[in-house]
């Protein structure tokens, strides 16, 4: 992977790079890009590319419109699936003010913040997710390519070529795979990415939605990351594995407790437990997303740890001996139509609060969840997260956490726009009613 400008240049003019398109994420996690030929491209990396940010959701108002968007050559790949005789590259960019300041509404500079006050103290951040997404017939209804169920294969499969060529585009483009499966629903699938820093991981992340959607295309199909498309089966999760270094060491272990971990691990957890309803309109912010966080679907909806219990909303994986720099936690309420640069901002500032208000840990819980009754859970005093997108705007707009995990901009315009989403979604009237109700009323 390249780093400095003049890399970039020199490899472009040796391999007939003509085009570079130029990415970066709105708020609500959509991938956008312009294009620029290979004679821009000094022009851009020294100076900046200006564009009109208006009608980038969560971008300028009209007012103040113009940006600029920085690429970051660290970032710079080959896009596999536009490339023939002359090639066409990527790089994620850095958004700033027309006078050189960062941009406030760019999630990748919110991320990039909290990062460099963790790296100020030694410290990093790691993450491994886990994305499950569907593949469909088309966009517009959701009809499965096969009936397939958990680990199944070939026939039962029809996706494993597609899947095989995806995961080789992702290595095309330096991404590295852990590996790959048939998920519990039919069609759905999950491909899961090797741990890396969270930035490279969010970009990852964006990449790795856009390499699955290309080649699905490509095959005839579509592929969504939709939460919850069909009901009555698993949803899509994206479970974020995650810990914390000190250099080197990680810190999340420690082989003389019981759980293998360190007591900032067990502060990370109760920070992410504690604060897990503030931030569930980053980590799922969907009217469809609430669809999934219902019980019997191994998504979590009570607010609780284990090591083995999937409906926990944090899950410590087993340890086993050579595990240390492995031991993290996984955090199994993210969905993978999340903004991830928000999301991991999120998550590592509810932990970071464990960690320097120094909150206790409960018990974990190994019980099935699911089928506590309230009484129980009000016993072991196990909190639910919200129930639908109305129930996260109202703890959202409540957490200082939350404005801090995002800044003043990108906080107020995510309540405010997702106050109008709830609002569309609740003068709809469902096909529930009619079915229910037309016939009796
Ligand atoms: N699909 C489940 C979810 O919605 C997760 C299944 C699994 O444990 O991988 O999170
Ligand atoms: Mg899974
Ligand atoms: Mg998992």
């Amino acid at each position: 992977c390249m780093q400095t400008k003049d890399e970039v240049l020199s490899f472009c003019e040796k391999n007939n790079v003509r085009f570079i398109r130029l990415w970066f994420t709105d708020v609500l996690g959509s991938l956008k890009s312009f294009a620029i030929t290979y004679q821009e491209l000094e022009g851009a990396l020294n100076e900046g590319m200006g564009f009109d940010g208006s009608s980038i959701k969560g971008f300028a108002r009209i007012d103040e419109s113009d940006m600029m968007a920085f690429p970051d050559p660290s970032t710079f790949q080959i896009l596999p699936w536009r490339s023939g005789e002359e090639k066409v590259a990527r790089m994620f960019c850095d958004i700033t003010n027309p006078d050189g300041t960062p941009y406030k509404g760019d999630p990748r500079y919110v991320l990039k913040s909290k990062l460099k006050k963790l790296a100020e103290k030694g410290m990093s951040f790691y993450v491994g997710p886990e994305l499950e997404f569907f593949y469909f017939k088309s966009d517009t209804e959701p009809i499965p390519l096969d009936r397939g169920g958990y680990f199944d294969l070939t026939t039962l499969d029809a996706a494993s070529n597609l899947r095989r060529d995806t995961i080789r585009t992702l290595e095309d483009m330096g991404i590295k795979v852990e590996y790959s499966h048939h998920e519990v629903a039919p069609s759905q699938h999950e491909i899961d990415l090797r741990y890396t820093d969270a930035l490279k991981m969010a970009d990852n992340v964006m990449t790795y939605r856009i390499v699955v959607k290309e080649i699905a295309q490509k095959y005839g199909f579509y592929a969504t990351f939709m939460p919850k498309p069909l009901a009555g089966i698993n949803g899509s999760g994206m479970h974020v594995h995650q810990s914390l270094f000190n250099g080197d060491h990680n810190g999340f272990f420690n082989g003389e407790d019981t759980y293998y971990l360190s007591d900032m691990a067990k502060k990370y957890i109760a920070g992410i437990l504690t604060h897990a309803r503030e931030i569930a309109l980053v980590t799922n912010q969907w009217v469809n997303s609430y669809k999934r966080l219902v019980p019997g679907y191994e998504a979590p909806v009570y607010i609780c740890w284990a090591r083995r219990n999937r409906s926990a909303l944090v899950r410590v994986p087993l340890y086993k001996p050579g595990m240390e720099k492995a031991t993290r936690i996984e955090v199994r309420n993210p969905d993978p139509a999340c903004n991830p640069y928000l999301a991991f901002s999120a998550m590592l500032t509810a932990g970071l609060a464990g960690i320097e208000n120094n909150y206790q840990l409960p018990d974990p819980i190994e019980k099935d969840v699911y089928h506590m009754s309230q009484k129980d859970r009000e016993s072991y005093r196990i909190k639910s997260l919200p129930g639908s997108l109305r129930e996260a705007i109202d703890c959202a707009s409540e957490s200082s956490l939350l404005k801090n995990a995002l800044g003043d901009h990108i906080y107020e315009y995510l309540i405010q726009s997702k106050q109008i989403e709830w609002d569309e979604y609740r003068t709809v009237v469902h096909p529930y009613e009619v079915e229910r109700y037309l016939p009796i009323l």
